[in-house]
């Protein structure tokens, strides 16, 4: 009974064993599975890490031995591939000089981890010192125990990103040597008009340092009777993007106004959205004064010159009045020169009442003397009278509208004698002219004079109602002229509240408008 007994337990302790056993096997087996799981993520660890664009090393210990590294970084240290296992500073020892040790041991020893961009590193390659760039980190890496036991560095090569910094770096400071020699003043604002940059020239002539011209208003140094008209130019060219150009006096640094030619251009970025706006202003007080004296001397000169010029008109017309009283019955035939000499004093005549409009516009005397008119009628009676001076003009007048104004009939008149003969002067070949009145923007009344002529650039459409701006060619001389036919209609159309329209293809011809409020 005892021996059944024990040979049972026996049995049963053996069938225990066998499950232990089985157990034990798959334990095993799942082992095996876990470790070949292991080898096999660090194996597509390693090939990740051994692939990678980035510079990877482990450095294990206090001597940095080199556990690994992978392509990059050994072909960055140029030292072949067979330097697994050695201490860092025997396979680089260009390093140590270059404080490397410094940063490592403060990884390794403090558990600090050590961050650097754009570090420049020199690599011997070949016997030569390679200078490169890097950004990189040394990191502590722990055992278990959360010792450390070696650091693992990641970088990466920036050598073109910082050789372009620099290029970028040198010429911004170039630029701003540039910009700061420059007697011009520059200055530049944000898209808000907001300054954020003057140059050394701004300082110098105001006597103020960069930030307090940042701060103050930049009107502050405008001259005020000006500043009404600055300021509504300048909002406009904020509110439309658009350059501008425009003569300012400019408080200098004694508290002295001086002339200035003001230019403001808008600057976009590659999106096309407005970026900076960049201004310069040149100092024109000689250019002014010089100006100045010229005007003054033909407000002289034509003053001067109106009372005898006028006399002569008059004595010639009376002499043409005796003869035709006679019949042309005179000794020697004087009745055509004198007819010449009529119109050339004629000329004379538009010409000193210009010089004089010239000196009113200066001294604000040029008053319009205003009426109700038939702007048709007044069309029709200066093209008539155009027409009847140059003969081989040819002129076609369009009524598309009827137009009432309230304006200075003669000035209109003078505005459009002004254009009539500059397209028939600007048109050495075509002399076909079309003049048309229309209506314009519902309120203005228009009159459009289009010419087949020689055609004005771009770069001088602005220009040519400048004073005395003449359009630069190699047939300057062909064309006679002042350059303040066009100036002078600026002003008088102006000050009726109109404006004067220019559209032109250079080579094909040219299309000037003026416009003036309609009478309701
Ligand atoms: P001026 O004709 O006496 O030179 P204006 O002030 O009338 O002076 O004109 C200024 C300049 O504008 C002219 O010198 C000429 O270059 C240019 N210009 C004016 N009208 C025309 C036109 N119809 N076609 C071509 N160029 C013109």
């Amino acid at each position: 009974m005892k021996e059944g007994l024990q040979i049972e337990e026996l049995e049963q302790e053996i069938d225990k064993l066998r499950q232990k056993n089985a157990d034990l096997k798959k334990q095993a087996f799942d082992y095996e599975k876990h470790i070949s799981n292991l080898e096999k993520k660090l194996y597509q660890y390693k090939g990740v890490i051994y692939s990678s664009s980035a510079l990877i090393t482990f450095l294990k210990g206090p001597d940095y031995i080199i556990e690994f590294a992978n392509r990059p970084i050994l072909k960055v240290w140029g030292k072949g591939d067979r330097i697994e296992g050695k201490a860092l500073f025997d396979v680089l020892p260009e390093l140590r000089e270059q404080g490397i040790e410094t940063y490592l041991n403060q990884v390794f020893y403090k558990g600090i981890p050590y961050h650097a961009q754009g570090l420049p590193i020199e690599h011997e390659v070949d016997g030569k010192l390679i200078r490169s760039y890097f950004d990189f980190s040394y990191t502590p890496q722990y055992d278990a125990e959360k010792n450390i036991i070696g650091i693992g560095v990641i970088a990466q090569d920036v050598t073109n990103r910082e050789l372009l910094n620099d290029q970028v770096r040198k010429r911004e400071k170039e630029f701003s040597e540039l910009i700061d020699f420059m007697p011009h003043k520059i200055s530049l604002a944000n898209p808000e008009g907001e300054p954020v940059f003057f140059n050394k020239s701004w300082q110098d002539y105001t006597g103020k340092p960069m930030e307090e011209l940042i701060q103050e208003k930049w009107w502050s140094a405008i001259h005020p009777d000006q500043l009404d008209k600055a300021q509504n130019e300048v909002n406009e060219a904020l509110s439309r993007v658009k350059d501008l150009d425009m003569e300012l006096l400019i408080k200098d640094r004694e508290g002295e106004y001086k002339w200035h030619l003001y230019r403001t251009i808008p600057v976009l970025d590659d999106k096309g959205s407005l970026s900076t706006w960049i201004s310069s202003s040149t100092e024109i007080q000689k250019l002014k004064e010089v100006e100045q004296g010229k005007e003054s001397f033909l407000k002289l000169v034509s003053h001067e010159l109106k009372t005898p010029v006028t006399s002569i008109k008059g004595y010639v017309q009376l002499l043409l009045k005796m003869i035709r009283d006679k019949n042309g019955e005179t000794d020697i035939p004087v009745q055509p020169y004198l007819g010449r000499i009529e119109d050339q004093i004629e000329r004379l005549i538009v010409l000193i009442s210009e010089m004089l409009d010239l000196s009113r516009i200066e001294t604000n005397e040029m008053k319009m003397q205003r009426e109700e008119f038939q702007l048709n009628e007044q069309v029709e009676n200066i093209v008539q009278e155009v027409s009847d001076t140059h003969s081989d003009i040819e002129i076609v007048l369009n009524h598309e509208a009827s137009c009432l104004v309230e304006a200075d009939r003669n000035r209109v008149g003078q505005v459009l004698i002004n254009f009539l003969t500059n397209a028939y002067k600007y048109s050495p070949e075509e002399k076909n002219v079309e003049v048309k009145i229309h209506k314009y923007n519902d309120d203005f009344a228009a009159v459009t004079v289009s010419d087949k002529g020689i055609g004005i650039r771009e770069r001088d459409r602005r220009n040519i109602f400048k004073r005395f701006y003449r359009v630069e060619s190699k047939n300057e001389n062909t064309y006679s002229g002042f350059g303040i036919g066009l100036y002078l209609s600026k002003e008088i159309i102006e000050r009726h509240n109109g404006k004067i329209i220019l559209e032109s293809e250079y080579g094909k011809g040219s299309e000037f408008t003026f416009t003036l409020p309609l009478k309701s």
